[in-house]
């Protein structure tokens, strides 16, 4: 039997129809930017992996480091013990983020960083015994699939069979340009009530959600509203950290800075699963008590795993070498010229960047999104050019490791406008 038919016989994946999907690729090695496969046939990871690789695969490094680690220390519970690596880990993070966070909270994946978020935020209001328990989110947002994550999302056929079980969350606009206003008046409006808990967003970029962008500006002043009215504010950094925007954290663009970030895809160097919530130190404060109802209760098997910790701060020194950002800007400043070129075609609605995102609206008569057939077109004509493209419905976008050389960018622009001149 191939590795493809004992999959289809023994495994369940994710997002995928498997009645109708074609059989999964198998690879059998990474390296760099490079995936191959069973047949040898060597891909670009266009897209870090679903977002999360930053240094490239099987970094040396990283795969160094990491087996040292695990002939320390494998894994430890983390209730009543703690460990080397956490604790660096945690200051490591700290220094990198915003001044006002003050504490790290660990979990195992970007869902979980977000359930933590939302609970820290609703028992905050609760060991004070305030009832706020309304969530405010953006519209056509992404924050997991647990069921917190699923609330502040985007209701969309992803999470239509769960639609009666999520808890309530007030949507407003996304600030796109043209729409600022429409957002403002929406967050006045909410904040005129007084049972809101906090206010969660993917800051900057919407992933999921077809790669959106909106301002700095817009969401500095979103912020800032919030702040007045005594709203926790809770951005979404898992796709957007490391680097992944321009600059280390997609909140070091702004003026006010929010009072929880969760972190995940990126953290380990897109190595091991791991989760992180930072949080100020007024959060936490809530939280210090005699009372041991005031206790957050939440925690993982896996909370703050040695070896997923190791992967996290060999990741943080290559962040500390003067290459990681010379790479992201490099990528920037490609992806912009590529911009330049490619804004005007025939065939897009527009064109987006920022850092080492860029993202290409295409025209289509279907735009239901993730599910329409443009997608699997454009995954497959990427396949076929040794690319892995995976769009989200007609936004097709480039997101790649850090490590990848301008040679492949420019072999995956070309492969772009080759598509895109067939659609005519
Ligand atoms: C991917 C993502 C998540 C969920 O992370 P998982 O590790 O896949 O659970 C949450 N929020 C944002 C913004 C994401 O992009």
């Amino acid at each position: 039997m191939t590795l493809q038919e004992r999959d289809k016989n023994a495994v369940w994946h994710p997002f995928t129809q498997l009645k109708i999907a074609p059989l999964p690729i198998a690879i059998v090695k990474g390296e760099g930017a490079y995936f191959y496969d069973e047949q040898g046939r060597r891909y670009i990871d266009a897209i870090a992996s679903w977002w999360v690789n930053v240094h490239g695969h099987c970094h040396p490094y990283l795969t160094k480091k990491i087996s040292e680690q695990l002939h320390i220390l494998e894994h430890t519970l983390f209730s009543g013990f703690t460990h080397e690596p956490a604790v660096l880990l945690a200051e490591r993070l700290l220094d990198r983020l915003p001044d006002n966070q003050s504490k790290i909270f660990y979990s195992d994946n970007g869902s979980t960083a977000v359930e933590v978020a939302l609970k820290m935020a609703f028992q905050f209001w609760s060991n004070q015994s305030a009832d706020k328990t309304k969530v405010i989110a953006f519209e056509n947002g992404y924050h997991g699939d647990t069921f917190g994550g699923m609330s502040a999302g985007a209701r969309n056929a992803f999470n239509l069979p769960f639609a009666k079980l999520l808890f309530d969350v007030i949507h407003i606009p996304v600030p796109v340009k043209g729409k600022e206003q429409q957002t403002l008046d929406a967050l006045q409006t909410a904040l005129k009530r007084d049972d809101i808990a906090s206010f969660i967003f993917e800051p900057l970029v919407q992933g999921a959600g077809g790669m959106v962008m909106y301002s700095a500006e817009m969401l500095d002043e979103l912020i800032e509203q919030c702040r007045v009215a005594k709203v926790i504010t809770i951005a979404d950094e898992v796709m957007t950290g490391f680097g992944r925007t321009g600059k280390f954290f997609a909140s070091d663009y702004l003026t006010h800075k929010p009072d929880i970030i969760c972190m995940s895809k990126g953290l380990t160097g897109g190595v091991m699963p791991m989760g992180a919530t930072s949080c100020s130190q007024f959060i936490y404060d809530a939280f210090w008590s005699d009372d041991k109802m005031k206790t957050f209760f939440h925690g993982h098997s896996y909370t703050a795993n040695p070896t997923a910790c190791s992967a996290a701060l060999a990741s943080m020194d290559l962040f500390d070498k003067p290459e990681a950002f010379e790479n992201i800007i490099r990528i920037e400043k490609k992806h912009n010229l590529f911009l330049q070129k490619i804004k005007s075609h025939k065939a897009l609605i527009e064109v987006r960047q920022l850092g080492t995102i860029i993202a290409l609206e295409i025209k289509t008569n279907d735009y239901t999104h993730y599910l329409n057939s443009l997608a699997e077109n454009i995954s497959e004509f990427f396949i076929s050019k040794g690319i892995i493209i995976r769009p989200l419905g007609n936004v097709l976008y480039i997101l790649p490791p850090y490590c990848i050389s301008n040679k492949d960018l420019e072999y995956i622009y070309d492969a772009v406008e080759e598509f895109l001149s067939g659609l005519q």
